[in-house]
């Protein structure tokens, strides 16, 4: 299929109590990995590309990172079936503008240390871009921290104020926002939990779909709480990663003098197709694209 905006499926995951998998990829091989997990399961999916995956792709440079991923994306979403978005993950301004210009069909703006007032402008008028070509617009109201893998301070994590996130949905006329309920960007292992009457709080002021950012640090127990009561994308990177670069690293210890970036990098995406796989079920995405 072409690129689709999948916010039709997280209507229907919001309606039904499943969630629509974003998963993030800086490769090749992680954006293939995902579309082959979403063609296995017959799920809907989203490939996730961070601010930092288009400096990465683009040696440098952001935009020359968004050409390449929108025509890798492209290709990988027409080589299956399943419906796939291609989404950009805490974007900048102009970011967002490129990503909308070059096949993007889902987009989210972080307005991240903003004034709350211009928050809501900047992230209007992107919105209202998006949607003149039906793309899907994500925002964040509070903040899901980025410790990047140095400490934070757990007393300063913004949680979502339930008053703001609504004034913020209704004056910008976004289609998904995202909430921060305690969870953390980056984590390696599952030891965070959510504030779930939080959620439970905004999700009385708030009818859009909520986002999750930040999962693989979450018990599984309270992302699937989180899913019936509303979080209806989830976000997975971290635990990506790990299953990726975990299968690189066993193929290059088992032999040392092996040279063939094939031989690593097919190990690293089957190894991701299969996590991807499992959170899509995990999540209770799996044949919703039937
Ligand atoms: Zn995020």
């Amino acid at each position: 299929m072409t690129l689709q905006n999948v916010f039709p499926w997280i209507l229907r995951a919001q309606q039904e109590g499943w969630a629509v998998g974003a998963f993030n990829a800086n490769t090749m091989e992680q954006v293939q990995a995902i579309v082959l997990a979403a063609q296995a399961e017959a799920a809907p999916a989203i490939i996730q590309i961070s601010h930092r995956a288009l400096t990465h792709i683009g040696s440098g440079n952001e935009i020359l990172g968004i050409k390449y991923i929108a025509a890798v994306g492209k290709i990988a979403a027409e080589s299956v079936t399943a419906p796939v978005a291609l989404h950009l993950d805490h974007g900048t301004e102009s970011e967002v503008i490129q990503a909308i210009a070059l096949g993007f069909t889902s987009v989210m703006f972080d307005g991240d240390g903003l004034p709350f007032e211009e928050n809501i402008s900047i992230t209007k008028r992107l919105c209202d871009m998006a949607h003149s070509v039906g793309v899907c617009m994500e925002a964040e109201v509070g903040e899901v921290p980025k410790p990047d893998g140095k400490e934070f301070d757990e007393a300063a994590i913004e949680l979502t104020q339930p008053d703001e996130a609504a004034q913020f949905v209704k004056a910008t006329g976004i289609d998904t926002l995202a909430v921060a309920l305690g969870s953390v960007h980056g984590l390696k292992s599952k030891t965070v939990s959510l504030d779930l009457e939080r959620l439970q709080a905004i999700r009385k002021q708030v009818s859009i779909p909520l986002v999750l950012h930040g999962s693989s640090g979450v018990s599984d127990n309270d992302i699937k709480q989180g899913v019936s009561m509303g979080l209806s994308k989830v976000n997975v990177a971290t635990q990506l990663a790990q299953a990726f670069t975990g299968a690189v690293r066993e193929v290059l210890n088992k032999d040392g003098g092996l040279v063939d970036p094939r031989k690593y990098m097919s190990a690293g995406r089957n190894a991701q197709m299969e996590v991807v796989r499992e959170r899509i079920r995990f999540i209770g995405a799996s044949g919703k694209a039937k």
